[in-house]
C-alpha cells in the first residue's frame, strides 16, 4: 500500500488493559497534523482507570510465567511479536502517518521495520543476564543475580510514536517486567496496535497495557501510582521534571529521562565534499519537520564556509515542498499541532527582534487544506544569547553562527543547558577526534548524522537532556535489580 484514504483507517480506539480494549471515559479530541482535521475522541484515564492498568501489570507480574519463563522463551515470543509487527505493516504504517508528522514512504521504509527490529536487538538480551560470583572469603559464597523490577510505568511523547514505544518498552519486557505505556494524547493509536499484537504473539495478557489520556492527568497517576517500580519518559526537559518530583514525592522510584536537546553541527573549512555535508545538515534539521530530539539545530561554520554553505542550504530548503502524510512521495513533514505553529513562529520572531538576519523561510507555507506546515528557516545570528539558539524549537529552523577557530567553534557548541548530541564535519581526525573528547553530548557524530539502526550505542544526555539511557546494554541493565547473596559454606 502506498497512499490511503485518512478516511477509512479504523483506529483501535480505547485504553489496552490485560489484553483487550476497553472503551474508556471522558474524550479528548485528536486531530490529523496534515489537514487539523478532528479524526478521533480519545478516552481520557482517570485514577481508577490509572489502577485498573497497574493492576494488571502487577498481577501479570506475578502470576502469569512472563517474569519466571526461562529468559530464551521471552525472548522467543518478542521475536514473534516483532514478525507480526513487519507482517502488519500496511496498517502499522497507516496508523502511525494518519496520526503523527511521519510521511507514509518514512513510516514504511523506516519507523515500522526499525520497531520491530529494536524489539528483536532487546529480545537478544533476556538470557543475557547471568550474574556473577563474588570473591569472597572462602567460609561463604557471594553471588550477584540480577532480577526484573515490576511494573514499569512508560510515558511517550509525539514526534516518533512507534519507535520510542519499542525505545521505552521493549528493554523493559525483555528484562522481565511488565509495563503501563501512556503514549501522548496527540499520536495515542498505533501503541494499542502493538500491544494487541503482543497477546497475538504469546506476550501474557497484562504484560503490556496502554493507557490513553493527558499528562498532567493519566501521566502524573501513572507516575504518582505506588504499584509503578520504574518510570522511563521521552519528552521535553520540563514535563521530564515535574515527573522527577512525582516519582521523589511518591518514592523515590528510581527514572529514565530522555529530554530535550539543541544540538551543535560544527563545520570546519577542510570538508572534503561541501555539497555532501550540505545535504547532511539539511536532513538533520527538515527531517520529521525539525521535531527530532537531536535536530542539528545550530549550525557553527568556519567563516571562509558561511556564503557557500548557506547558498546550499538555501537551495536545498526551497525545493522541498509540504504534502499530505497520507501520500505516497511526501517528503516534508506538516508541524505536530497549531499550538506548536505558534510556539515556531514566536521563537522565530523574538530571535529576529533580537537581532537574527533572516536568510531563509520565516513564514508557514499557505496551504488551503489545513495542517500547519512551516517553511525550512535559516537565522544567522551573532551571540549565543539568541532565543533561537537558547530555546529548543521543535520546527525546521537552523541558527548560524560564525567562528575563526577551533577553541571558539568548541566554546560556542557548548550549550548551558542541553547536551544531547553534536555533528563534527572536517577531514581532520585529530580535530575530529579532540572535539568528541570536548563535546558535553550523549552522542557525537563525525562526518555524518542521525541515527541508523545503530541499537548497541545508548542514546541520552548530559547536563538537562536527561539522566540514564536508552538503547544499547545500559537500556536493558536499567530495569533490572542486582540482588547480592551470600551462602554459608
Ligand atoms: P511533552 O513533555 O510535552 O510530553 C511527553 C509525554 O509526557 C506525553 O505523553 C505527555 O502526555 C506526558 N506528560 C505531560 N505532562 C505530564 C505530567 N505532568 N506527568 C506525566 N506525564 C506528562 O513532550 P512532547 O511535546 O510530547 O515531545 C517533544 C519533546 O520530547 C522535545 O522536548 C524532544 O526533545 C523530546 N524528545 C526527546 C527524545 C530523547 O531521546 N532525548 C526523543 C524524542 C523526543
Amino acid at each position: 500500500m502506498a497512499s490511503f484514504d485518512p478516511d477509512r483507517i479504523s483506529l483501535p480506539d480505547g485504553h489496552y488493559i490485560h489484553g483487550r480494549l476497553v472503551p474508556g471515559t471522558g474524550a479528548l479530541a485528536v486531530s490529523r497534523p496534515s489537514d487539523g482535521k478532528v479524526y478521533a475522541m480519545l478516552p481520557a484515564a482517570d485514577a481508577g482507570c490509572v489502577d485498573e492498568a497497574v493492576d494488571s501489570a502487577r498481577r501479570a507480574f506475578t502470576h502469569s510465567d512472563w517474569a519466571r519463563r526461562p529468559p530464551r522463551e521471552r525472548a522467543r515470543a518478542m521475536r514473534r511479536w516483532a514478525d507480526l509487527i513487519e507482517a502488519d505493516i500496511d496498517d502499522l504504517a497507516a496508523l502511525e502517518s494518519l496520526g503523527s508528522t511521519r510521511p507514509i514512504d518514512q513510516a514504511r521504509a523506516w519507523d515500522v521495520p526499525y520497531t520491530a527490529e529494536g524489539i528483536r536487538f532487546f529480545a537478544e538480551f533476556a538470557d543475557k543476564c547471568g550474574g556473577e560470583v563474588a570473591a569472597t572469603a572462602s567460609d561463604h559464597l557471594g553471588m550477584q543475580i540480577a532480577e526484573p523490577l515490576g511494573v514499569v510505568g512508560a510515558i511517550a511523547p509525539w514526534n516518533f510514536p512507534l519507535s520510542m514505544t519499542c525505545w521505552k518498552v521493549a528493554p523493559a519486557l525483555a528484562a522481565g517486567n511488565t509495563v503501563v505505556l501512556k503514549p501522548s494524547e496527540l499520536t495515542p493509536f498505533s501503541a494499542v496496535r502493538l500491544a494487541a499484537l503482543a497477546v497475538e504473539a504469546g506476550i501474557p495478557p497484562g504484560v503490556f497495557n496502554v493507557i490513553q489520556g493527558s499528562g498532567p492527568v493519566a501521566g502524573e497517576a501513572l507516575c504518582r501510582h505506588p504499584g509503578v517500580a520504574k518510570v522511563t519518559f521521552t519528552g521535553s526537559t520540563e514535563t521530564g521534571r515535574t515527573i522527577m518530583r512525582a516519582c521523589a514525592e511518591t518514592g523515590p522510584k528510581p527514572v529514565t529521562l530522555e529530554l530535550g536537546g539543541k544540538s551543535p553541527q560544527l563545520v570546519f573549512a577542510d570538508v572534503p565534499d561541501l555539497d555532501r555535508t550540505a545535504q547532511t545538515l539539511a536532513a538533520a534539521i527538515t527531517g520529521n519537520a525539525g521535531q527530532v530530539c537531536v535536530a542539528g539545530s545550530r549550525l557553527l561554520v568556519e567563516r571562509p564556509l558561511l556564503a557557500p554553505l548557506v547558498e546550499r542550504l538555501q537551495q536545498r530548503f526551497a525545493s522541498l515542498e509540504p504534502g499530505l502524510t497520507w501520500h505516497s512521495g511526501t517528503r516534508f513533514s506538516p508541524l505536530i499541532s497549531a499550538v506548536q505553529a505558534e510556539r515556531v513562529e514566536t521563537i522565530v520572531s523574538r530571535a529576529r527582534e533580537a537581532g537574527a538576519e533572516l536568510l531563509a523561510g520565516g513564514t508557514r507555507f499557505e496551504t488551503d487544506r489545513g495542517g500547519c506546515f512551516y517553511r525550512p528557516t535559516i537565522l544567522q545570528v551573532e551571540t549565543s544569547d539568541n532565543p533561537a539558539v537558547r530555546e529548543e524549537i521543535f520546527g525546521p529552523v537552523l541558527t548560524i553562527q560564525a567562528f575563526d577557530d577551533e577553541e571558539e567553534a568548541l566554546g560556542l557548541a557548548e550549550h548551558e543547558v542541553y547536551g544531547l548530541a553534536a555533528g563534527v564535519h572536517t577531514a581532520d581526525l585529530g580535530r575530529a577526534l579532540r572535539a568528541v573528547r570536548r563535546l558535553s553530548a550523549g552522542t557525537v557524530w563525525v562526518n555524518r548524522y542521525g541515527r541508523s539502526h545503530d541499537y548497541i550505542l545508548p542514546t541520552g544526555g548530559y547536563k538537562r537532556s536527561g539522566i540514564g539511557r536508552d538503547l544499547g546494554r545500559a537500556a536493558f541493565e536499567a530495569n533490572l535489580h542486582h540482588k547480592s547473596v551470600l551462602i554459608d559454606l
